[in-house]
């Protein structure tokens, strides 16, 4: 498509706004002309809002009424490559223009008009009294020439207090100016060398960074054991990446987790890489989103939404953990980071590594198939060696009632305490107890909004649902028969665990990490580095403790719950459990100590289990994908879903039966459409929820016979559907 660079003033421009209507509006250029592409400002109805221009104008409206775009923003202009995937991601998504704008926009202010700050550079007198403090603020001034910093940023670097950098300003050492607020980042220094690799991490590094010189699209999963340095090696490509003058991003599944991620960043490169996730100020998001945008930010750490900055120039994406469940957004725009990390880079001629310990089938049958590069480390660095994996049998131990960690277990702990060495508790539950049950009526205690039990949380003293966030106190009182002091938890969750934790080893200092304990991002970055330290000798934890840690000194891992996954008809459940298991199990024994899983089961032989205790993940994911093909389930066929939802239950029901009767656009292409059926939780912040699957080909033209099958519905106030390709949550 051939759109010219650069509209005349006056001339018809087409303006995509991030407003949620499905067309495009017309203006007039303004006084200075605009470029394709620009950010405007342009009016609509009383307000002013963002759009990007994206065309020429249309003409089909009075001539008359078209109004002038207001401003031409101070930003990079939307380049074509970045108009193409949003296009062609909106397009798989079946996600309106509008809503892919707005993720592409997701910075605040970005219409202000620029401001100014406070910044520190280089002063021209000496210093009199020299202390190792304010050397140590020279030598970052100096390091980096003329660059100046902010205040934060200055001390950070020095490991200094601000005021050590305000004394030196009094002194005329270090000069305070102003500066457009939105600052260019510290270069990351690319002749740094990385640490030393072994053999098989070098050809590995070697491979991607020979990727990266090919300078075209490629996707390669990186396998590796966890402890194998993964990490080393894709840092490797960053580097190639950086060196040749391109962008790259890293992708992340737990933000908050990053800090020694980022640590390691800064060792490798000599300066903080551009974080952007939902921890980070609004100020610093509008900073990033255009520095991105004017190449001035070379390396992204970021959560998924980072895909959808404005990269100049984008040469690598890394995908941690790929196999990760929270690279698929499942509010709003429904997509998977990872796939669209592929299809972006596809388009840029960028390097995707997907990386992980535990691929996605998806991931792996692509590899099998072909179309991505796989390269595979086996073994931990170093001395380290994988965790022995055992079961063990809840049938054969005697447990106590109100108690879950088995003698066996709490015998293992317990050596390890003597030891000096950590010891994770792993159970995938939020909370004190999943539900709260009355003793009087046997009714558990419901969230009014939600079909969902109450979770008690007795840290925060409240009820809470975990569907809609809904939270109230522990009632005295039964809601149902209004006896009192007859209510008891039932079931462990994390905090539950703790006190059964304090209760056997009341020596021992203890840790629950769960995501609703901590205040802040910040918060929960301390206690991991406490953790890391060795000043906890034993972890409590949710799968929040699973992903990319580095506790040199755990040696044990129990898994209180190893069934918990394989409850429920989810298509990946043994994929998800066995993934889990393997990750958690790989925290155990990462420095010079092995470690030990033990899984707690009451099913130690089933096939996932058996499979996790083996090791043998090559078979699980042959046997896996086998059951796939055989069923036509994805990767080996395709799955679409769609949810109505409507505060009246009848109405979301007869939509579903009226897409149920009106199939023709899917039945055309051969899909087979299932339900409507009541969700499996029918009923989220009181919203009646009916689920329909539909089932297709590998080869079917999905999309459009969706979009054109949900078109058919007739609007109604009432009724929101949603539309999910590759759905990867079921409820
Ligand atoms: P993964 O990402 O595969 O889990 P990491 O890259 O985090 O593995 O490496 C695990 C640990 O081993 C880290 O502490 C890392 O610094 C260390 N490590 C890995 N490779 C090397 C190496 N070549 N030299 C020194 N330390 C290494
Ligand atoms: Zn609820």
């Amino acid at each position: 498509m051939d759109l010219p660079s650069h509209y005349a003033p006056g001339e018809l421009v087409s303006v995509l706004t991030a407003q949620p209507i499905d067309r495009f509006l017309d203006y007039r250029a303004p006084a200075n002309g605009c470029a394709q592409g620009a950010f405007v400002q342009v009016p609509l109805g009383p307000r002013q809002v963002l759009g990007v221009v994206w065309g020429p104008g249309q003409g089909n409206y009075d001539l008359s009424k078209i109004r002038p775009v207001t401003r031409v923003l101070d930003v990079a202009p939307m380049r074509d490559e970045m108009r193409e995937f949003l296009i062609r991601a909106g397009d798989y998504t079946l996600t309106p223009m509008s809503a892919m704008l707005r993720l592409a926009t997701r910075a605040p202010g970005l219409s202000d008009p620029p401001s100014m700050q406070k910044v520190y550079r280089l002063g021209d007198k000496d210093m009199d009294r020299m202390t190792d403090a304010r050397r140590r603020v020279l030598a970052v001034l100096e390091e980096y020439g003329g660059l100046s910093f902010t205040l934060k940023e200055l001390s950070d670097m020095a490991g200094v207090s601000s005021s050590v950098v305000k004394g030196m300003v009094a002194a005329g050492a270090v000069r305070e100016e102003q500066a457009p607020r939105d600052l260019p980042y510290p270069r990351m220094d690319t002749d740094r060398r990385g640490k030393p690799l072994t053999d098989s991490q070098a050809a590995a590094a070697a491979r991607l960074a020979e990727g990266m010189r090919e300078g075209t699209y490629g996707t390669t999963l990186l396998r590796g054991v966890t402890g194998s340095g993964k990490t080393e090696v894709y840092l490797e490509a960053v580097a190639a990446c950086l060196a040749q003058g391109r962008q790259a991003l890293v992708l992340l599944p737990e933000i908050a987790l990053s800090e020694q991620f980022l640590i390691r960043v800064e060792q490798r490169f000599g300066a903080k890489p551009v974080e952007w996730h939902s921890g980070v100020t609004m100020t610093e998001r509008r900073r990033a989103w255009k520095m991105v945008g004017q190449g001035e930010a070379q390396l992204v750490i970021g959560a998924r939404s980072a895909l959808f900055l404005p990269f100049r120039d984008l040469g690598l994406i890394v995908v941690d953990e790929e196999h990760d469940t929270s690279y698929k957004q499942e509010d709003g725009a429904l997509y998977s980071a990872r796939d669209m990390s592929v299809l972006r880079a596809s388009i840029a001629g960028a390097r995707v590594v997907l990386a992980s310990a535990t691929p996605s089938l998806e991931s792996w049958a692509n590899a099998e198939a072909g179309k991505y590069e796989r390269l595979d480390l086996d073994a931990r660095f170093g001395t380290a060696v994988l965790p022995t994996m055992k079961a063990i049998d809840l049938r054969a131990e005697r447990m106590e009632p109100g108690r879950w960690i088995s003698p066996t277990l709490a015998s293992a702990v317990q050596t390890r305490i003597a030891k000096g060495e950590q010891s994770l508790l792993f159970l995938n539950r939020r909370g004190y107890a999943p539900v709260t049950v009355c003793r009087a009526c046997g009714q558990n205690i419901g969230c009014d909004h939600c079909d969902a039990w109450m979770v008690e949380h007795r840290f925060q003293k409240r009820l809470m649902c975990h569907q809609c966030g809904e939270t109230k106190p522990i009632p005295e009182a039964c809601p149902s028969c209004g006896v009192e002091g007859k209510l008891a938890p039932i079931g462990p969750g994390v905090e539950r665990l703790g006190e059964e934790v304090a209760a056997v080893f009341p020596e021992a200092r203890m840790a629950v990490l769960s995501s609703d304990l901590f205040g802040s991002a910040r918060a929960l970055k301390e206690a991991i580095a406490e953790i890391a330290e060795g000043d906890i000798d034993i972890i409590i934890g949710t799968q929040l403790v699973a992903k990319g840690h580095n506790f040199p000194k755990l040696t044990l891992v129990g898994v209180i719950d190893a069934d918990l996954g394989l409850q429920g008809a989810d298509l990946r459940a043994a994929e998800r459990t066995f993934q889990l298991m393997r990750q958690v199990a790989g925290r155990a024994g990462r420095a010079d100590i092995p470690g030990e899983a033990l899984l707690q089961t009451h099913q130690p032989d089933h096939p996932v289990i058996r499979a996790i205790l083996d090791g043998d993940e090559e078979a699980f994911w042959q046997a896996e994908a086998e059951a796939r093909r055989a069923a036509g389930m994805p990767p080996y066929g395709r799955l679409a879903a769609v949810i109505l939802s409507a505060t009246d239950p009848q109405t979301a029901f007869r939509a579903g039966q009226d897409l149920a009767r009106n199939a023709m656009p899917l039945t055309k292409v051969s899909a087979q459409v299932f339900g409507p059926a009541a969700a499996p939780i029918a009923r989220v912040r009181g919203r009646h929820r009916v689920r329909m699957l539909v089932k297709a080909g590998k080869g079917v033209a999905l999309q459009a016979a969706m979009a054109q099958w949900v078109g058919q519905l007739r609007p109604d106030k009432d009724l929101r559907v949603s539309v999910d390709i590759d759905p990867q949550s079921f409820f």
